[in-house]
């Protein structure tokens, strides 16, 4: 079995920042992705709130610069997927594949996915109008007609910030109440801008090149209608990407991981960093700064254990 120092889990932003630091920090490092570098970043048509790109960047092409700025740095790069980890203080074992490698510390940032409606439209029509990240797209639909679909704290809060740029709201809920905070509810009740469409269910969106409309139907009287929007913010829900971790790292009611200020996890030695951990602001700014504390709180620690 391969002994490391550090092993990175995941190959996004987060991940390629903590293989970064680790790199520059002289150990011996294994840097795990099953797919390509990049993670969501590579789902992302144009990223326009990532500082040093004031024109934007697509999202390909970030995901490039971001392996290419990993070239020629020792590492070993590993395609594959990581389907367990066995946690054991300052010699860790993770499956790679069919294989085992051992490390002293792991950085986790496996990420999330947002949930899918599975209707259609959806896929074809998904950075053409159809987003899940009011942070990341809210601006593009300034001054337009969207509607939000969900009836959590995320549905509600997103649909607040999105008040603030848009034209007018429809907030479509399957049922007869909000799941979110009292205080979240009321604040949407009294907005102007947003007018709720309560015991809907949405079943197929429409346009070609780019959202005309959101088709819903009533779940009591079952008759659909065409809702007349050019935006469409999807909050249903986000899976954290932790299916191969043992149940002892803490987490919290979403299934995120818990870390401190050092993006340190309950277990010793293992960190996490990016959309993995339950935090407030899921973007590609905030996974490469939790990338960045995390490695070097894995380095600490390393000398910690070298005495
Ligand atoms: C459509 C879309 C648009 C977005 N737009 C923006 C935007 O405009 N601005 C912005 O700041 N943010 C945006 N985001 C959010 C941003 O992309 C994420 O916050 C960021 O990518 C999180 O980085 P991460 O490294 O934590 O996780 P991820 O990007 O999710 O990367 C995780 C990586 O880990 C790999 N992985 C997972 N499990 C395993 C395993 N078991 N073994 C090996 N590898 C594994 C995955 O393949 C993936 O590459 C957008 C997201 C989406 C989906």
């Amino acid at each position: 079995m391969k002994h490391y120092d550090a092993v990175v889990i995941g190959g996004g932003p987060a991940g390629v920042t903590a293989a970064l630091y680790l790199a520059r920090a002289g150990v011996s490092l294994a840097w795990i992705e099953k797919l390509a570098p990049g993670g969501q970043v590579l789902n992302t048509e144009v990223i326009d709130n990532y500082p040093g790109f004031p024109q934007g960047i697509k999202g390909y092409e970030l995901a490039d610069l971001f392996a290419a700025h990993l070239e020629g740095y020792e590492m070993d790069r590993l395609h594959d997927e990581v389907f367990e980890v066995k946690p054991e203080p300052g010699n860790h074992q993770i499956k790679v594949g069919e294989s085992w490698i051992a490390a002293r510390t792991i950085v986790v940032c496996s990420g999330a996915k947002w949930r899918k409606l599975g209707i259609e439209g959806e896929e074809r029509l998904a950075g053409k109008g159809i987003s899940y990240c009011a942070l990341c797209d809210g601006n593009f639909f300034r001054g337009q007609d969207v509607a939000c679909i969900g009836g959590g704290n995320t549905a509600l809060e997103e649909s607040l910030y999105l008040a603030k740029i848009v034209n007018k709201i429809y907030l479509v809920h399957r049922r007869e109440c909000f799941r979110g905070d009292r205080i979240y509810q009321d604040k949407v009740l009294a907005h102007p801008k947003i007018e709720l469409v309560m015991n809907s269910v949405p079943r197929s969106f429409e346009g070609d090149d780019g959202l005309t409309g959101l088709v819903i139907e009533d779940v009591h009287t079952k008759k659909s209608r065409t809702l007349p929007v050019s935006g469409a913010f999807i909050f249903i829900g986000l899976e954290p990407a932790t299916g191969f971790l043992p149940s002892m790292l803490k987490r919290d009611e979403g299934g995120f991981l818990v870390t401190d200020m050092s993006m340190a996890t309950s277990v010793p030695g293992i960190f996490a960093a990016g959309d993995i951990c339950a935090k407030t602001c899921r973007q590609v700014a905030t996974a490469v700064g939790d990338g960045a504390t995390a490695a070097h709180s894995a380095s600490l620690y390393l000398e910690k254990l070298n005495g």
